[in-house]
């Protein structure tokens, strides 16, 4: 078990360091119902922040859920839509993801997202014959974020940029190494605002959290959030309140932190030791904070996870 000592920042903060390289450039959009900041190093930085502008934008008009000609609502509505080879990919890659989680990360639960007025935030707890009638139905919310992070770092890759940090709503992709050789710093929000930790990562990364406080909703003193458990159409009650994976494919990260919320530690810790292609941190209910072995975490007290020999 390991300890350190806890020290408590402020919301959200990408501690970036702060030797920036004379040609930078910085953005924000808002985009995917959330705001994203997108950070820039190196030569070609502007041109690359316009590329990623244009990438961002078009990401959302196909894939979001709500937009009345996007591929996803085309989809749902029964249309035979001609797909390009990566949405192609894209979607096989959601069923992939949850084959590999037994179905708790599921990119076909839309209806029940509707039906709990997530989409055009009109709330209301469905009653449970609502729930029952729902039908499968695109809803790519859970990766989309993580997936655009990947498709950004293509972007960087095809022009002169030494390191970018991209913070896409809470989704934290870094790229390229600092120049005084420091680790990335990433604080993870804790859902009570504050700092969670700090999580150092080298190079291109994606630090991806899927927590009950980004999204929700109150009624009749009820808290009802957004992950949904796809056996029952009910936000999921699995004792966590965060996690946070860290992993080299944003797409697999994204997906696997909505799908550990949902599944709950024990499961997720199984799974953690099974593949160990990605780190994690975990929040529980009752306030512990646990991190895999592979994490580097500080300002903040933990429990380490530990591989099993
Ligand atoms: P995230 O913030 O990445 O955990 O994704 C949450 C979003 O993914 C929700 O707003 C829904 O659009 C969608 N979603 C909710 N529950 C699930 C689930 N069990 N599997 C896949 N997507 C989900
Ligand atoms: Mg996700």
């Amino acid at each position: 078990m390991k300890r350190l000592t806890c020290i408590v920042l402020a919301l959200v903060l990408l501690l970036t360091g702060c030797a920036s390289a004379k040609r930078s450039g910085a953005e924000t959009v808002f985009a995917m119902d959330t705001v994203m900041d997108l950070q820039v190093w190196g030569k070609d930085a502007q041109k690359a922040l316009g590329k990623m502008k244009e990438e961002i934008t078009a990401l959302e008009s196909v894939w979001s859920a709500t937009k009345q000609d996007s591929l996803v609502t085309r989809l749902n509505m029964g249309e035979d839509v001609a797909l390009t080879q990566p949405q192609q990919e894209l979607l096989q890659q959601a069923e992939e993801l949850s084959a590999r989680t037994r179905g708790l990360f599921d990119p076909k639960l839309g209806g029940y997202i509707r039906a709990w007025g997530f989409y055009d935030k009109q709330y209301k707890v469905p009653d449970e014959e609502d729930l029952e009638s729902v039908r499968p139905q695109w809803d790519l919310g859970g990766i989309v974020k993580g997936y655009a992070g990947d498709r950004l770092t293509e972007i960087l890759d095809t022009f002169n940029i030494d390191r970018a940090i991209l913070n896409l709503g809470g989704n934290i992709q870094t790229y390229g190494e600092k120049p005084d050789g420091e680790p990335w710093k990433i604080a993870i929000q804790h859902p009570d605002g504050g700092t969670l930790g700090t999580v150092s990562v080298r190079g291109t990364m994606a630090v991806v959290t899927s927590g009950d406080y980004q999204r929700y909703f109150e009624q009749d003193g009820k808290v009802y959030h957004h992950i949904i458990d796809p056996r029952s159409g009910y936000p999921a009650d699995s004792g966590l309140t965060s996690v946070t994976v860290i992993c080299k494919d944003g797409t697999l990260a994204d997906a696997l932190s909505t799908a550990f919320f949902v599944m709950g530690m024990e499961k997720a810790v199984d799974h953690w030791q099974a593949n160990r292609d990605f780190g994690m941190v975990l929040l529980t209910k009752d306030g512990k904070l646990y991190a895999t072995e592979d994490v580097a975490l500080t300002d903040c007290q933990y429990e380490v996870i530990p591989y099993e020999k």
